[in-house]
């Protein structure tokens, strides 16, 4: 990863120089210059004793002008939440969602494509084209073709499958578009608004890793948007993946044929070996049989069968380590089945271990600029977030040595991957303006207005 402009400066040169350093800058990057001299070590210092906040952000008139956009429309952006929310997006069908978001980002007068693997991406051109801030939320359900999205209004509350994961984050998306495209601003680096497919169930966070593919080079920093709230930032990526155990064989009658090695008895005898392996607390492993299927009644010797099993760990060996026992644990079985007293002239055994998906782990440096942007951007909201471990589409960029945090766009939900899933916007205001002024912090602005 390249030194990002801020390193070059340390918390001594911040303190000496900082006159002569902004009197050259400022009048390109006001909100950059501001974020940038923050030494990197006020990171770790207790809220009451940071230097100066980003207030004087909001001395800039243009994004004074942004964040005064989202007060004078909070019931447009319920309006566009509840309208993409009705638009189903089931995985691996997110084109018709997809196409409502190109609309809204290209009446914010961003150039709009979408790319070959579904993703939306609006372009706001930065002063610096040759670096790019990717701000990002995911189209994707985990609902079900035919899964009934009306979204149901009772006072502030609106309730629907989906409103608040990601109808929060797509909501946000098109406000902040919308927010710098009325305020007039040209970024610095180049913003990218994003609507990515992919993220939830299989889809293996294919959406993002085809922009990560695409941008790698130029890539500096991607701000994910996922869900509610202003509690949280999540840093650092959980490492995960998912495995189908399949073992088959011939099958038979299960009074003539006993005695022929049974696909379900070897999978039971594997899995009961798995369950038996040790994981460290520390770093935290875990692991889930989530899913076993196969067989066809109850008086036949069966031909197939399934297991699917989600493993994680905060640590990408054990990962590997877990998995190599997931394979020597289900040879085991079947060798135990086979090798049962019985007999073996009725055929024999086959299996193999699948990869259905895989989350790369990584995690934002402590003294990355993303991270004090996010931090000075919550001094300047008034808010406190707590460092969360979580899989997300950060996963990607934070594998790739790039820098990346998930948020939540403000407002609170509840009951998400569930029918009763519901959202308030109450205090959303707070989360549009802090993911505004944390975009803005690592894209910086430019004071030229000719784009
Ligand atoms: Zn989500």
């Amino acid at each position: 990863m390249p030194p990002s402009p801020r390193r070059s400066f340390t918390p001594r040169t911040w303190r000496c120089t900082l006159p002569g350093l902004a009197n050259s800058i400022v009048k390109h990057a006001l909100l950059w210059v501001i974020l940038a001299c923050m030494p990197v070590r006020s990171l770790s210092v207790p809220q009451g004793n940071r230097p100066s906040p980003p207030a004087s952000v909001v001395d800039s008139p243009d994004v004074r002008a942004a964040v005064s956009w989202f007060s004078r429309n909070l019931s447009w952006i319920n309006d566009q939440q509840s309208r993409l929310t009705e638009i189903p997006a089931p995985p691996f069908q997110e084109a018709q969602r997809a196409a409502a978001v190109k609309a809204l980002l290209a009446s914010s007068g961003l150039t709009v494509q979408l790319d070959k693997t579904g993703n939306v991406i609006g372009e706001l051109p930065g002063a610096n084209e040759k670096e790019i801030v990717m701000l990002a939320a995911h189209l994707d359900t985990v609902f079900p073709p035919g899964t009934d999205v009306k979204v149901r209004r009772e006072s502030e509350r609106m309730s629907a499958p989906g409103i608040s994961d990601n109808g929060t984050g797509l909501a946000a998306l098109v406000a902040i578009a919308r927010s710098l495209h009325e305020a007039k601003i040209t970024p610095l680096r180049t913003i990218l608004f994003v609507a990515d497919v992919g993220e939830e169930g299989e889809g293996n966070l294919r959406g993002m890793r085809a922009l990560v593919d695409t941008y790698r080079s130029k890539l500096k920093a991607a701000i994910i948007l996922d869900g509610s709230g202003t509690d949280h930032v999540t840093t650092k990526a959980l490492a995960s993946r998912r495995l189908e155990v399949l073992i088959t064989g011939p099958g038979g009658h299960s009074w003539s044929d006993f005695g022929m090695p049974n696909p379900i008895s070897a999978l039971v005898r594997g899995a009961v070996r798995f369950i038996n392996t040790r994981v460290p607390a520390s770093p935290r492993t875990t692991f889930n049989l989530g899913q076993i299927d196969g067989g066809t009644s109850i008086n036949s010797v069966p031909h197939e069968a399934r297991l699917k099993v989600d493993i994680r760990s905060e640590n990408e060996d054990e990962l590997a380590k877990l998995e190599s026992a997931l394979r020597e644990c289900v040879a085991a079985g079947v060798r135990d089945e086979m090798e049962a007293p019985r007999d073996r002239s009725k055929g024999k055994l086959d299996w193999r271990v699948e990869l259905l998906g895989s989350r790369p782990g990584g995690e934002l440096a402590a003294d990355s600029q993303l991270l004090a942007a996010l931090r000075a951007a919550d001094h300047f909201v008034g808010n406190q977030s707590r460092v969360e471990r979580s899989s997300t589409d950060a996963n990607i960029p934070l594998a790739a040595g790039i820098e990346a945090i998930s948020i939540g766009a403000g407002g609170t939900g509840g009951g998400a991957h569930s029918l009763q899933e519901w959202y308030e916007p109450a205090g959303r205001e707070m989360g549009l303006k802090r993911a505004l002024i944390t975009l803005l912090g690592v894209s910086g602005i430019s004071e030229d207005k000719s784009r």
